[in-house]
């Protein structure tokens, strides 16, 4: 239903382009919650403005396309590509942008945040009504009415991230794009909102794509998971396969980062820096901190490989494995 082929995108600045995102390959199915984990600088908010198609200056997409597949109201198929996907904002696809709870508008009031989005996407016309739905919307979502009547900062952190969800679910979107919906917030109000997030979307049967660094929430919320790493999606499959035979050696470094019940050891994070993406990547872009390096990652660039059935990963030591 979502689907990225071969897809490159990058920033033109004065200094040259920045390649923020490399020819990624992604198919989103309906039903379902898919994650996309890397350190900060990878690329992962770049993606999702480019699925979203939020592609202004000085964002372009350099290769590739990215495309929605959908039924209309009356059942017909229909295909959008990057530049008619705005067409249907909100009503099948909705964002969460990063940071957006401390960026809502601080003079309007909540009632007003929806009427002015959802309001004019939505069928209802009348406000009181539009009102009405509203309340009931939030009251389903364990959300007092009376966050209705506030204004932004009246609210908590984790209650304004929980009226953006259900600003971003309202009218039922097909997908929705949250990046980094529990970032900065406590692990208890994280989950509160991750546990919303999932309900939301088991009810729904809607599709979910959620960005975070934090491989924790990936492992408590996400039905698969792609790994990127300096703009490229170097490993993607299940989320059970992903934490538990992860095959590209950056992931095992996320993994092995995490920390475990009882373990009180000191974790360490991987090493290192990733490459500028300003520049000509040769070879393997994880090989300067890759352990497993050869001397042919540093020259080739590594093909894509099945782990397993819906497992691939992209890296020279899988070769044999199938591709
Ligand atoms: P992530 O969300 O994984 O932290 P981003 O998608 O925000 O990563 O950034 C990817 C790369 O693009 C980074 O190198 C970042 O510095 C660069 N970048 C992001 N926004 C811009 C911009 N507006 N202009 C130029 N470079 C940008
Ligand atoms: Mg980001």
């Amino acid at each position: 239903m979502f689907k990225l082929d071969k897809l490159s995108a990058r920033y033109d600045t004065a200094s040259g382009y920045v390649n923020a995102v490399n020819n990624i390959n992604l198919e989103i199915q309906r039903n379902e919650i898919f994650g996309i984990a890397g350190e900060s600088g990878c690329g992962k908010s770049t993606l999702l403005k480019v699925m979203y198609d939020l592609i202004d200056f000085p964002l372009e997409i350099s290769a590739g396309e990215a495309s929605i597949e959908y039924r209309d109201h009356d059942g017909t198929a229909k295909i959008l590509k990057s530049g008619e996907i705005r067409k249907i904002w909100w009503k099948k696809m909705s964002y969460i942008p990063q940071g957006a709870m401390h960026v809502m508008n601080p003079v309007t009031r909540i009632s007003g945040q929806f009427m002015d989005t959802v309001g004019k996407h939505g069928k209802l016309k009348d406000k009181k009504q539009l009102r009405a739905e509203i309340t009931k919307y939030l009251q389903e979502l364990d959300l007092p009415a009376a966050a209705l009547d506030a204004y932004p900062h009246q609210l908590s952190g984790g209650m304004r991230q929980r009226v953006l969800i259900a600003l971003a679910t309202f009218l039922s979107p097909e997908i929705i794009l949250a990046d980094e919906p529990t970032t900065a917030l406590d692990v208890v109000v994280q989950r509160g909102i991750l546990m919303m997030l999932r309900r939301t979307q088991r009810k729904m049967g809607n599709s979910i794509i959620i960005v975070t660094h934090d491989m924790g929430v990936h492992y408590q919320i996400t039905d698969r998971v792609g790994i990127m790493y300096a703009g490229e999606m170097v490993e993607a499959g299940p989320t059970t396969e992903i934490f538990d035979k992860p095959a590209h050696p950056y992931t095992q470094m996320l993994i092995a980062a995490l920390p475990r019940l009882g373990d009180n050891s000191q974790k360490e994070g991987i090493p290192g820096t990733p490459p500028n993406l300003r520049l000509v990547i040769k070879g393997c872009r994880f090989a300067e901190r890759c352990p497993h390096c050869r001397e042919r990652c540093r020259l080739e660039e590594p093909g894509t490989f099945t782990v397993s059935p819906g497992h691939t990963a992209a890296c020279h030591l899988l070769e044999g494995a199938g591709k």
